[in-house]
């Protein structure tokens, strides 16, 4: 906490922290354990700096939007981009194959048809993957799309009709499918369950596929925020090591425990018997913890300064809420303090993932969050 305290030096001011120096040593071990491709998905933390710090490690980025497809590209024209979302214009097609993009998730037969038109003018080619909704499978041999049922995923009744689209177009390249199916999951087990499924699926479309056909199993690995129980990345590296080429689309797991919230508390107040801790910031620019309505891990660091009004409570459930003018502006759940006083800095951890990227940073028009790096 020593440097993130050295950073923090206006309390007019909220602040990101990225530890950089964090990212660099947790990706090199992220690809020193496992022989398979780990792209970044730069949803969770699209900030520049921390694209450009994974640069040399990953063996690409995955994004949603054009934006992020710029983002990018302006840090490299050539690293490659496994390009996702569910829905795609033309027009966004059209920029991604501009900006020739390695590899279009495809979950839709609008899709396949836009991209069957752009390409037929051009000398381009582009390699596709088929999204599947892999819920569940029942049996060996007979294939079932089953569980929950959510908007992302090619229908099952369209994927024989994709499969051929792509087999008749002579520019795109169906290359595989891809699997992205959770978010923060902390069991090895069944991710490595699910990966199984998803090798399953695919090898039986094996011959409408390139030999070295590719598994996109998405992201999803978790990082817990009750401070219980670690994924434990080693180990399921084991359980995995033997799999055909996988290509792994990390975001939380990567950016989540390398980022940090810090706003100063400007009072402290006691209304109708519940403890207030005003800070100086807002769900505006850290909506996280409101979001998912839980205990966000944080630390204080305490205010060295003594001159002029001080509050200070002990031992008590508080609510920390922000500036905005709405009740709403609460980070999650109360929590339990044992010592508190304004002017103390609250530090959130696990901010590097989901933090300023899902904030919506226009309501009320404050000046935005300062980002530091160290
Ligand atoms: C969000 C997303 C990811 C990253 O998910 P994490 O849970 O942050 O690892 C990967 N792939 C796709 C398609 C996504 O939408």
């Amino acid at each position: 906490m020593e440097n993130i305290k050295q950073t923090l030096e206006d309390a007019n001011h909220d602040y990101y922290i990225y530890d950089l120096t964090r990212l660099r040593d947790r990706i090199s071990w992220i690809r020193s354990v496992t022989k398979h491709d780990i792209y970044y998905a730069a949803k969770a933390n699209s900030n520049l700096k921390i694209l450009e710090t994974l640069l040399p490690y990953v063996s690409g980025f995955e994004v949603a939007s054009s934006g992020e497809i710029e983002k990018v590209r302006s840090i490299s024209s050539e690293v490659p981009i496994i390009y996702g979302g569910p829905v795609k214009t033309k027009h966004h097609l059209a920029y991604a194959i501009e900006e020739h993009v390695k590899s279009i998730q495809v979950e839709s037969l609008f899709e396949l048809d836009y991209l069957k038109d752009l390409l037929q003018d051009t000398d381009q080619t582009i390699e596709v993957m088929i999204r599947i909704n892999l819920s569940n499978i029942v049996s060996n041999a007979k294939l079932k799309m089953a569980g929950v049922p959510t908007q992302f995923g090619m229908p099952y009744d369209d994927i024989d009709e994709a499969i051929q689209l792509c087999k008749e177009t002579e520019r795109i390249t169906l290359t595989g499918f891809h699997f992205h199916s959770m978010s923060n999951n902390l069991d090895e087990d069944a991710h490595v369950t699910f990966i199984e499924s998803a090798v399953e699926f695919t090898h039986q479309y094996k011959q409408h596929l390139p030999e070295d056909y590719s598994i996109n199993v998405g992201g999803g690995i978790g990082i817990d925020y009750d401070e219980q129980k670690l994924f434990d990345f080693d180990y399921f590296a084991t359980r995995i090591q033997h799999l055909p080429q996988l290509t792994f689309e990390l975001g939380r797991f990567i950016t989540g425990p390398i980022g940090y919230y810090a706003a100063n508390v400007f009072d402290i107040k006691s209304m109708h018997n519940k403890t207030f801790v005003l800070l100086n910031g807002g769900t505006n620019h850290f909506r996280f913890p409101k979001a998912w309505n839980h205990n966000q891990p944080f630390e204080i660091i305490a205010s060295e300064d003594t001159v002029g009004r001080i509050k200070t409570i002990r031992d008590d459930t508080v609510v920390f809420a922000g500036k905005l003018c709405t009740p709403n502006d609460v980070f999650g759940q109360p929590y339990n303090i044992s010592h508190i006083k304004t002017g103390d800095w609250v530090v959130f951890k696990y901010a590097g993932s989901y933090g300023y990227d899902i904030s919506h940073l226009q309501f009320l028009s404050h000046e935005l969050p300062e980002i530091r790096y160290i």
